[in-house]
Order: C-alpha cells, then structure tokens, then sequence
C-alpha cells in the first residue's frame, strides 16, 4: 500500500521535479495521471480508469474513487495487489476541480 502525499513530490512551482530519481519520478508521474483522471469524474466508488498499473508485466488497469470526508484518492489495480492513496493533491496542477 503506497500512502503518498502528493505535496512530497513537488518543487515550489508545483512542478515534478526533473532532478528526481526516475523511480520515484514515475511513480510521482503515475500519481499526477491518477489525480488528473480521478477529479475528471469525482467517482464515489471505485471505478475503472485507462490507466495503466506500474507493477512490471502486470496487465491490470487502475480503479480510483474519491474518500470522503478527507478525500483522499483511493486506486487500486485491477489484477494485482498494487494500491494507494493519495493525499494534498487539491490545488496541485492536476487537480480539475472537484476541490475548488
Ligand atoms: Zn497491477
């Protein structure tokens, strides 16, 4: 289970750093579309998404949903055990508004 503070992987613009180790860019990378895709449709429950799951050779596709009353963003894959949440994603660049 991946706990992750969205704010953790950002430089002061906002921005992923490119200086970042490219693992923790990738993961940082898949978060940002998690985000992005999740606040397009404010799903209650868990629902499917085209994103695909960054565990090697798995061939799974992402389900997210919006936990309230904190909103964190639950995903969790679709064939694998790979799961997080992602917490102070509201206001970052991917954000499409469900907080504002
Ligand atoms: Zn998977």
């Amino acid at each position: 289970m991946y706990i992750s503070n969205m704010q953790h992987f950002l430089d002061e613009q906002g921005n992923i750093p490119k200086e970042m180790p490219k693992e923790a860019r990738e993961l940082a990378s898949f978060f940002a579309l998690v985000i992005d895709t999740t606040t397009k449709f404010n799903p209650k429950r868990l629902s499917a998404t085209n994103i695909r799951c960054f565990e090697k050779g798995c061939p799974g596709t992402t389900r997210v949903e919006i936990l309230h009353p904190n909103e964190e963003i639950h995903w969790m894959c679709s064939r694998c055990e790979n799961e997080g949440k992602i917490s102070q994603w509201q206001g970052t660049k991917w954000d499409n508004g469900v907080s504002k």
